[in-house]
């Protein structure tokens, strides 16, 4: 019997634990895909603390995505106009290694950028800014977590003085009201909305309030259903947060003895008396007190949140808003309580705590931060001075740099910007007019290919070592267990091959992810996320593990070689004999001593601004975008799993019937939908799920998987001026029926992949 090899998940933020085994177990048949492949097989891991043997539909498929529609060797051409052709990795590297010295000596560091990718292990991370917020001292290194979290950590920081969700899943089973705002848990986070549903329907006195302008599947389970207005959830942040104040729900202690500017936060809520906010966010005065009631009369409040407050341009202010309700009420720092931002990229975490946005550096760092940059630089062995005290070019920034000529090296890595970025047709011409672009992702084609001047084949999750740290702060290790296809490289591997060709032989010479990650949490030391007790050793013998994690803490039955390596022994090996001590969930500030100066968390006050392009005459509805359940992202990986592309018919738009009969279409008819961007069409699929004067449509149809339907060719770029993550979730649109006629003789989808017919060849 061949052990199954234990790993995470890649796809999303909750973290799942797998097994994985190979194609040929003895007295099995092989494993296959539906063309004939042998597959290595998938299943959940009963002993991984986060997911307890749980999987969704693509984690049980994951494998299947795995040998398709490989980039099997580094391609180049001189032109976009040309087709690729195949080179060595020495010729591929010579070329971006060139284009790096050439931009440092004509435009300088900053015109240089990389777009990196949540997708990435914490090595691929740590290398990449080592590389560029080090040693070529530019920050513009932005990562597609900018599109996804960075709300969430501007709001931790301003609120608690430091980044880092406060919760555990174990909260889940203890929490006697979770209040889920912006998510559609059911959908996004299946796992964790399963667990969090058990313990709802097993416990009756527990209450399950779900805020979205969608009845979702989500909130389809929900005591309390508030389908507020889009735009409008300050306004009911703040409305709930005058009730519990005058409803004598306060926690006037904690408050006096953990927190400051309380006042100011009590003097901006007067403005949210029941009626008005009831109006304004279109739900009852009723339901508006219920909800006040739930929370306040519950032990345990677990607030939980994701995309649905995060993209906006005012996604900062929704997060501490949220922070509010649970620091007036005490709500935080104690079992099954607290503010819980759930992440959406598999380690995005893992980006956070390497410095994977311009503003970051490792350790929970700021670039800002004298003192930080101080102690990085001297790490690194850097002269003083070397990394550079300005944030560096976001995600969006890199495209409006693109535009104006100040780009002249643009490094995409393992994220598909072509189909994820807001107002497409703009990005796709910025895109066409970058002089260099480096496309290093592990298949071919995807959307953004089409763009490149250079194809890097990375090697992907299963063919190269490395960790990611899920929602809950836990890390696992994922190992190799595949050979890389081709002559495709780890990420880290690449990053530090250019490092070193750039002269940086030394600090760039590691003996393998092992050796990365060893380096990489040193620089955690004493930080928030102190991750010196981890190491790929203790990992792989002890299991996942939450941070923080000191050198030292939770060793007591471990055995210190002389090389510093953990090896237990054999019985230890299995996590469900560790002791209950290793085991127990970790929460934050349960010593309620938060990472500010003084030790107390800080209370904000906002008054919503509302939508940045709110609907008017002339676009009368507001879209809303999101994700469906089989579908990740951009399809790069469940695109080409058959069992998921089979359970979607293709992309659609949602309206209410109230809309659809104004408008005079029926379930099915097609709607071109237009924004002051662009335009995409769309099959009407009309249910009262959706509010009136709202459409939904999900975001995973790009060019390659579907002809004119991309969310994001409607969506615009304005940003919250704090995380400067853009509103993805809401723009405002016209709808217009269209004759199925100019459907059918549209262009297929694949031919609209690649605007510019770029081909491979071999
Ligand atoms: Fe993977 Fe997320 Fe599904 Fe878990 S919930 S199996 S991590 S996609």
């Amino acid at each position: 019997m061949t052990d199954p090899i234990k790993t995470l998940c890649p796809y999303c933020g909750v973290g799942c634990g797998l097994e994985v085994l190979p194609p040929a177990t003895s007295g099995k048949p092989v494993s296959r895909d539906k063309q004939g492949t042998p597959i290595w097989q998938a299943r959940g891991d009963r002993a991984h603390p986060s997911s307890q043997g749980m999987v969704c539909v693509k984690g049980a498929t994951i494998t299947e995505s795995l040998h398709k529609d490989r980039l099997l060797y580094p391609m180049v051409r001189d032109s976009l106009k040309e087709p690729f052709r195949r080179a060595t990795w020495d010729e591929a590297l010579g070329r971006v290694v060139d284009r790096i010295q050439t931009v440092r000596a004509t435009q300088g560091a900053d015109a240089l950028c990389m777009y990196g990718s949540g997708q990435f292990n914490t090595e691929d991370y740590y290398v990449a800014q080592k590389l560029m917020k080090g040693f070529l001292g530019t920050n513009n290194f932005d990562a597609n977590s900018r599109l996804c979290m960075s709300s969430a950590v501007a709001g931790y920081v301003q609120s608690f003085g430091a980044d880092g969700p406060p919760c555990c899943y174990d909260d889940l089973d203890l929490t006697d009201c979770a209040f889920l705002i912006g998510t559609n848990t059911a959908e996004c986070h299946p796992i964790i909305f399963n667990r969090l549903r058990k313990h709802h329907k097993q416990n009756k006195h527990v209450k399950l309030i779900v805020v979205d302008p969608r009845k979702t599947q989500t909130a389809d389970a929900a005591d309390l259903h508030l389908a507020i207005k889009p735009g409008t959830d300050i306004d009911l942040l703040n409305g709930l947060a005058y009730l519990l104040l005058y409803r004598g729900y306060l926690d006037s202690v904690f408050v006096s003895k953990h927190t400051n500017h309380f006042t100011a936060f009590a003097e901006v809520i007067e403005d949210y008396k029941p009626e008005l906010v009831a109006k304004r966010c279109g739900i009852s005065v009723e339901d508006l007190e219920t909800a006040a009631r739930y929370w306040g009369e519950s032990k345990r409040v677990l607030s939980m949140w994701s995309m649905g407050i995060n993209q906006s341009s005012e996604g900062t202010a929704k997060v501490r808003s949220i922070i509010n309700l649970h620091l007036m009420t005490g709500q935080i720092g104690k079992p099954g309580a607290g503010p819980f931002s759930l992440t959406g990229q598999p380690n995005a975490m893992g980006g956070r705590e390497a410095g994977g946005l311009s503003h970051l550096l490792p350790g929970y760092r700021s670039v800002k931060n004298t003192q930080h940059r101080a102690e990085v630089e001297q790490f690194w062995g850097l002269e003083p001075g070397q990394i550079s005290p300005e944030p560096g070019r976001t995600a969006w920034e890199m495209i409006t740099g693109l535009e104006e000529g100040a780009v002249g090296l643009l490094w995409i890595a393992a994220t598909n910007p072509v189909v994820s970025l807001p107002d497409l047709e703009r990005t796709k011409r910025a895109l066409l007019r970058s002089p260099f672009t480096v496309y290093q992702e592990a298949y071919y084609p995807t959307e953004t290919s089409a763009y490149a001047h250079v194809l890097l084949p990375a090697a992907q999750w299963s063919e190269a070592p490395g960790t990611m740290t899920n929602s809950e702060r836990r890390v696992t290790l994922c190992p190799q267990f595949r050979t890389p296809p081709g002559e495709a490289r780890a990420d880290w591997v690449i990053f530090a091959e250019v490092a070193r060709r750039l002269g940086f032989s030394k600090p760039f010479t590691f003996n393998g992810a092992a050796d990365v990650h060893a380096e990489f949490v040193q620089l955690t030391r004493g930080r928030p996320c102190d991750m010196t007790g981890l190491s790929h050793d203790r990992l792989r013998y002890e299991g996942p593990l939450q941070w923080p994690c000191t050198k030292g803490e939770d060793e007591g039955n471990s055995i210190q070689t002389e090389k510093g390596r953990f090896r237990f022994p054999s019985f230890m090996r299995n996590p469900q004999k560790l002791s209950a001590s290793r085991l127990a969930a970790k929460r934050l500030y349960i010593d309620r001593q938060f990472h500010t100066p003084d030790g107390r968390a800080r209370f904000s006050a906002y008054h919503s601004r509302g939508l940045a392009e709110p609907p008017d005459d002339s676009h009368p509805y507001v879209l809303t975008t999101g994700r469906l359940y089989g579908h990740w992202h951009t399809q790069t990986r469940t695109g080409r799993v058959d069992k998921i592309r089979h359970m979607y018919d293709g992309p659609f738009i949602e309206i209410h019937p109230r809309d659809a009969a104004a408008i005079g279409i029926e379930n099915g008819a097609w709607l071109e939908v237009r924004s002051r961007r662009g335009s995409a069409r769309f099959p009407a699929k009309v249910t009262t799920a959706i509010a009136p004067k709202t459409v939904f449509v999900p975001m995973h149809w790009g060019a390659l998987w579907a002809a004119n339907a991309e969310a994001n060719a409607l969506t615009h770029p304005e940003a919250c001026p704090d995380s400067h993550q853009p509103e993805l979730k809401a723009c405002a649109v016209q709808l217009v029926p269209i004759s199925t006629d100019i459907i059918t003789s549209e262009a297929t989808p694949v031919e609209g992949l690649n605007p510019l017919a770029s081909t491979l060849s071999v």
